[in-house]
Parts: C-alpha cells; sequence; structure tokens
C-alpha cells in the first residue's frame, strides 16, 4: 500500500506537462482542449496501472519522462479525419462497405475545378437566368442510354420511391414474388413500395412467375408494373420469369407503365471481356420498358447516386414530385457522374479509365505478375516468421452485381507456425493506412485486383511493421 502510495505521488501534474515547451508548442496547433483531455487520460491510464499492480517504479519514471511525446503523439490522431482512405485487398470491387466504385484522378481533378470555383450549377449560361441543375446530366444519360429524358437523384433506393411515389401513389404495383428482395439489410422491395405510397401486389411464386400472371392482377387501381432485377442472388434450377416483351406488350395494351430496377446499371456488355451476360440499361430501353432506374456507384463506377431514365411524360411528372427536392444530388455527385459518363462515349476509354470497369476486366497475366512482384518484395523484406505463396482464386464484382460471377485472379497468401495471422490481420486493420485482407482457416489471403499498383509498397511496409510486433 505504501509503495502503492509512493507511486501515485510521482504520478505527474496536468500542470507540470502543459509547462512543458513541446506541449505549448503542440498548443499553438492543436486546441488546449485537446490536449488538456489527452494529458488526463495518459494521467488516467498510469493511476489505473498502479491500482492493477501493473507498473513499478521504474518503469513510472520512463513512461513519465517521455509523457509529452505520448501527448503530442496521442493528440494528433484526434485531429486525423476519422473517414479515411483504404487499402482493399479482398479482391471485391464494389465493396459497399468500402466505398463502392472509386472514383478516377482525372475525374477527381475536374471536381476539383468545378467545386473550388462558383460553377453554372442552376444558371444557364446561354439565356442568362435560372437553369436545371439536371440538365447537365440529362442530355449525357439519354445520349448513351437511347432513353427520352433522365433524373438522377441521390440513391437507386431514392430513385424507386420516387417513381413509384409519382406513378402509382394511392395504386396498386404489380410485382413478382420472385423478385421481392432484400439489398443490403436497409433496402427491402416490399418496405420502399409501402414508403412510396404504393400498394403491393405480389403475383406468382418464389421461383415461377408467367405473364398471366400479371394480367389477372390488372385492375381499376393498377399503377404500374415493377420488374426488380434480382442482382444480388439467384434463383436457380426450375425457375421461369416474364421476359420484358411479353410485360411490355401488356403494359402497352392496357396502358399500364413498366418500370425496372436494374440495381446494378452495367452499360457495357461485359460478355465481351469474359464476364457473364449481364442486361445492359440499354437493352431495357430498347424493350420498351417505360422507367429505368439503377445505381451510380455500382457497374457504373461512378458516384453514389440513383439514375431514372425513360418515357419523358413519366420523368416530367417525377420533376414535379415534391420528392425529388428532397432527393436532389449535390454538386459534387453531378461533376463526378458527368466526368464518369463521359468516359462511356467511347467504350475503350471506359473499360480503361473507370477503376471499376478497369478491375473486373484486368487479364490474368497482368494480375499474376502484380502477385509475384508484391509475393517477391515481401520475401525481401521479411524472410523470416512467414511463408508467402501466390494461388489461384476467384474475385467477386461484389455490390449485390453478378452475384454467381467468379473471375478467376491471384492471391498473395501468408501463413505461418510462428505468429498468430488472426494478429497479423488486425494489426494491418490498424495500420496507419488501413490494410483489409482476408482470413481463411489461418492463413491471410490478399486478391491483388483490388490492388493499385502504388500500394504495394505500402503493403510490404504494413506486413513489415505488423510482423515486427507480433
Ligand atoms: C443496389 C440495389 C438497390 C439500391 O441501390 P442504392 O444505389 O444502393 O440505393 C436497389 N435495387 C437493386 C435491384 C439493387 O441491386
Amino acid at each position: 500500500m505504501n509503495n502503492k502510495g509512493n507511486l501515485f505521488s510521482k504520478l505527474p501534474k496536468v500542470d507540470e506537462i502543459i509547462s512543458k515547451p513541446d506541449i505549448d508548442n503542440l498548443i499553438k496547433k492543436i486546441p488546449r482542449e485537446i490536449v488538456i483531455e489527452t494529458i488526463r487520460e495518459e494521467i488516467e491510464k498510469l493511476r489505473n496501472k498502479i491500482r492493477k499492480n501493473e507498473i513499478d517504479y521504474d518503469t513510472l519514471s520512463e513512461i513519465t519522462d517521455s509523457i509529452s511525446e505520448i501527448v503530442i503523439k496521442e493528440s494528433n490522431k484526434k485531429m486525423e479525419t476519422k473517414f479515411k482512405r483504404v487499402i482493399n485487398a479482398t479482391g471485391v470491387v464494389i465493396h459497399t462497405n468500402l466505398g463502392r466504385s472509386l472514383v478516377s484522378k482525372d475525374v477527381m481533378e475536374h471536381i476539383s475545378e468545378v467545386v473550388t470555383n462558383y460553377s453554372n450549377l442552376e444558371f444557364d449560361l446561354e439565356a442568362g437566368s435560372r437553369g436545371s441543375r439536371y440538365s447537365h446530366l440529362e442530355n449525357i444519360i439519354t445520349r448513351i442510354t437511347g432513353a427520352e429524358a433522365a433524373l438522377v437523384v441521390n440513391n437507386n433506393a431514392a430513385a424507386v420511391m420516387l417513381v413509384l411515389g409519382s406513378l402509382a401513389k394511392e395504386k396498386e404495383v404489380v410485382v413478382s414474388r420472385g423478385e421481392l428482395v432484400e439489398i443490403g439489410g436497409s433496402f427491402r422491395v416490399p418496405d420502399v413500395m409501402e414508403q412510396s405510397g404504393a400498394h403491393l401486389v405480389d403475383v406468382g411464386t418464389t421461383n415461377k412467375t408467367h405473364i398471366w400472371d400479371y394480367e389477372k392482377a390488372i385492375g381499376e387501381d393498377t399503377g404500374a408494373f415493377l420488374k426488380v432485377h434480382t442482382s444480388n442472388y439467384r434463383i436457380l434450377g426450375f425457375t421461369s420469369s416474364v421476359d420484358l416483351d411479353a410485360l411490355v406488350k401488356l403494359g402497352q395494351k392496357h396502358d399500364i407503365p413498366v418500370v425496372e430496377d436494374l440495381g446494378s446499371g452495367v452499360l457495357i456488355d461485359l460478355k465481351k471481356y469474359g464476364l457473364e451476360h449481364e442486361p445492359t440499361v440499354q437493352d431495357s430501353i430498347e424493350a420498351g420498358v417505360d422507367i429505368v432506374t439503377f445505381s451510380g456507384d455500382k457497374l457504373l463506377g461512378g458516384p453514389q447516386a440513383g439514375i431514372i431514365i425513360g418515357k419523358k411524360r413519366y420523368i416530367d411528372e417525377m420533376k414535379r414530385n415534391p420528392l425529388t427536392r428532397a432527393f436532389r444530388v449535390d454538386k459534387f455527385t453531378i461533376a463526378t457522374l458527368e466526368a464518369t459518363l463521359r468516359e462511356y462515349l467511347n467504350e475503350e476509354n471506359a473499360i480503361k479509365n473507370i477503376p471499376t470497369l478497369n478491375m473486373i476486366t484486368c487479364p490474368i497475366e497482368e494480375l499474376s505478375k502484380k502477385a509475384n512482384k508484391l509475393k517477391t518484395l515481401i520475401d525481401e523484406k521479411i524472410s523470416n516468421k512467414i511463408i508467402t505463396r501466390v494461388v489461384d482464386d476467384f474475385s467477386q464484382v461484389g455490390g449485390g452485381s453478378m452475384p454467381l460471377e467468379r473471375i478467376p485472379t491471384k492471391d498473395v497468401v501468408i501463413y505461418s507456425d510462428n505468429i498468430n495471422i488472426t494478429k497479423l490481420e488486425e494489426r494491418l486493420r490498424a495500420y496507419k493506412v488501413p490494410i483489409i485482407t482476408r482470413l481463411y482457416k489461418e492463413k491471410m489471403y490478399m486478391d491483388v485486383r483490388t490492388i493499385e499498383d502504388m500500394d504495394i509498397s505500402t503493403i510490404v511496409d504494413g506486413i513489415e511493421f505488423a510482423v515486427s510486433d507480433i
């Protein structure tokens, strides 16, 4: 007890620490309250250690001597932004938890120009009077998709809600039971429909829905037919869903709009690049679908957005809906989306310059080279403690897109008899540039598909750092 009392009296005082010259300097850069809060926390940590008999006199003196350094480091940490870049070594290209699609550096330069200056966001330069923020995008979207009109809102969930709320409020929306999907926990088709004020009429069964199921459901109150692209799962085997042509014909016959929620919204036929065929936005427009909605940050490879395209008379109705104001996109989104869409004017450019498309179409030879480079650099720096191998694996597109697509890829896998691999994964996640990897049966996997070349040295440094103190 006596001994503990002694230690407590050795604890540094807040005032003492504050008066040190380097802390005084720190306060010039960081708010005083934050520094004081940090000092108190560090003293409290020491006090707890004394209470639990976890510290002796010498260690306490050592820590007390270097307390300024600790306070500087911890205070600086508090000033770092919490939202920061990470390295995605999971191979999931459109990783919703890691920010979905990447914006290319070129596009970013353009955004910087329009948002650090005034812009014609809602100003018609020709007329010299008020313009519409949607006009910048409508032209390029209709050119690429072949649709009559377009409108962009915050995300695809908002797009679906706006469409149903405009075309089918207090009316019935007929949808196949096999398409009542949930996407990522918070987007359930039935819930969104209910919020929009439309009433759901589900027809058919989970695995089979026929055109006569839709036809039988038509009544006085039918407001729309809805098709939902079940992009994040597939029912395999004995299934049948109504093809778009038949549904469009039925809609036209009864003057009922056909709405399609495409989810991913791919604008290029990816079959050419060895991937499974995913129906394109243009396919739906060509088939005569009245309204199509899709995400901006899935396979399109742009910013978070919900894109609504189709017949002008319906889009005009949506533009008048007050919800459009609530769902409106900001100038960052407009700038990013327009610059991304410009790449689509030339398919080659789109594949080369849009990171999402570039990653999912990356040839295996390139991935193999990248994996071998990463392995070699790791081996050169860290030759003991861990074993590395390059192995075959499959990447996923992610974001609920192309669920069955398994794209052959190369992983660098790390395992060890000397260190705890779970610890390694944790340390990498806590690295100054967090590195997100995958654990499977005591091995750590890094799929190089989602790793940029310039990140390789950071990963090697991260592993060296992580291994050094496990
Ligand atoms: C992803 C997805 C949505 C939601 O899109 P967000 O842009 O994330 O709001 C809606 N419908 C389908 C079919 C989807 O795949």
